[in-house]
């Protein structure tokens, strides 16, 4: 079917909930991409800085299709070896002790918040302005977008507060005896690619310390590599007590999961919570083969060096293009600051043959696949000097 009949179906047939870029993408190949029409794209997005590995990476692709011929799901009441194997791996290169599988960033969202509500018996959540935690009830509640919630006021659960990020005197004002949990992104993704400063991280776990208050970082867009450690919290040199992923962690299959310390842990028993497909073999194969890529490979060096230059290259663009009011980022996760809205870029930027995101309105999003290279930074560097 042509690109447009197959457009044309969505405006019959879909839940109106995305407004899409006209493109049909069918196949990839490493940071690159092509629609139906036979059309190459230079992938800056990655779905989202999901797609770590990039598009049909071999060993992804190989542990995938293994999988699919010895079993792709059997549920969570029975044992899968790719599950049990994956859990110790992660866990040994962190400083968590559990696990629990889930399969969305939202949906990870909502078992940590119920874990830290279990826990402490309290009834109270402290998110920040501008952060984004997922579209479900509870995680649309800790979402610091007021517009999100408009339309859903009246069934929204209470005790969720929002303080503005980055203002630990705001938070400390927030506080009380009621305070279960406080929730954060390391560096804020949908809201502009913030990033708060190391100090604030510091304070923010000292006072979650104090107070017994449970620290949950949100790391379903930063995690797995991004922002050039395993997990964006490293960069501060903090402890979470629980922590969520997602995006990245399968490097495209649909996945997310908790990690918490023993004690945070031990407040669920069966029955708490649970998932049907969580934690499936399928997708836990998916990640052991994301997670020892990113690891045999030095994917991290990749991030840290092609993002610097990256980052770099930008800044001597801010130079010439006074449109640019900031550039920020760590590792590949990168954001462009302008000083008026960025949809048309997306669009031109698409037209040439780029794949790139605006977010928060004026901010270009970058979040390529780990594996990108500094020719390919070259190319699309020009191609946005040229653009802007
Ligand atoms: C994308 C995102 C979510 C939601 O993840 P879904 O898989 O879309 O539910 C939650 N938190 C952060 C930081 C995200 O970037």
């Amino acid at each position: 079917m042509d690109t447009k009949k197959l457009i044309g179906i969505e405006d019959n047939y879909f839940i109106n909930t995305f407004t899409r870029q006209p493109v049909v993408l069918d196949h990839g190949e490493g940071v690159k991409v092509w629609d139906k029409d036979g059309n190459e794209y230079l992938d800056m997005f990655a779905g989202i800085a999901v797609n770590t590995l990039g598009h049909n990476h071999p060993k992804l692709v190989k542990a995938i299709k293994d999988q699919a011929e010895k079993l792709i799901h059997i549920s969570s009441i029975y044992y899968n070896e790719p599950a049990l194997i994956y859990a110790k791996k992660l866990i040994d290169l962190t400083e968590f002790d559990r696990i629990f599988y889930a399969n969305s960033g939202a949906e990870a969202n909502e078992g940590a918040i119920k874990l830290a509500i279990k826990y402490t018996g309290k009834s109270e959540v402290i998110s920040a302005v501008n952060s984004f935690h997922g579209r479900t009830i509870m995680a649309l509640a800790a979402t610091g977008h007021e517009e999100y919630h408009e339309a859903f006021k009246a069934i929204l659960p209470t005790g969720f507060k929002q303080v503005p990020f980055d203002d630990i005197e705001a938070l400390k004002n927030e506080i009380n005896e009621n305070t279960a949990a406080i929730i954060i992104e390391p560096i804020q993704g949908e809201g502009g690619v913030n990033i708060a400063s190391r100090e604030y991280f510091v304070e923010v776990e000292k006072l979650c310390r104090d107070n017994g208050i449970v620290l949950i970082v949100d790391e379903v867009q930063t995690g797995f590599g991004r922002c050039g450690t395993l997990f964006a919290h490293e960069l501060y040199g903090i402890k979470p007590d629980i922590m969520t992923m997602a995006k990245g962690i399968g490097g495209g299959v649909p996945m997310g999961g908790i990690l918490a310390t023993e004690e945070i842990s031990s407040a669920f028993v069966p029955g708490d919570h649970g998932t049907t497909f969580g934690g499936g073999p399928l997708v836990c194969a998916a990640a052991d083969a994301v997670l020892n890529t990113i690891i045999k490979e030095n994917i991290l060096d990749n991030v840290n060096e092609v993002g610097q230059y990256f980052i770099n290259e930008l800044n001597k663009l801010k130079e010439n293009h006074d449109i640019i009011k900031d550039v920020r980022g760590r590792g590949l996760m990168i954001g462009v600051e302008l000083t008026e809205s960025g949809a048309k870029y997306v669009d031109e930027l698409r037209e040439k043959g780029f794949l790139i995101n605006c977010t928060a309105g004026n901010v270009l999003r970058f979040v390529p696949p780990l594996i990108i290279n500094k020719k390919e930074i070259n190319k699309f560097i020009k191609a946005l000097d040229e653009t802007l």
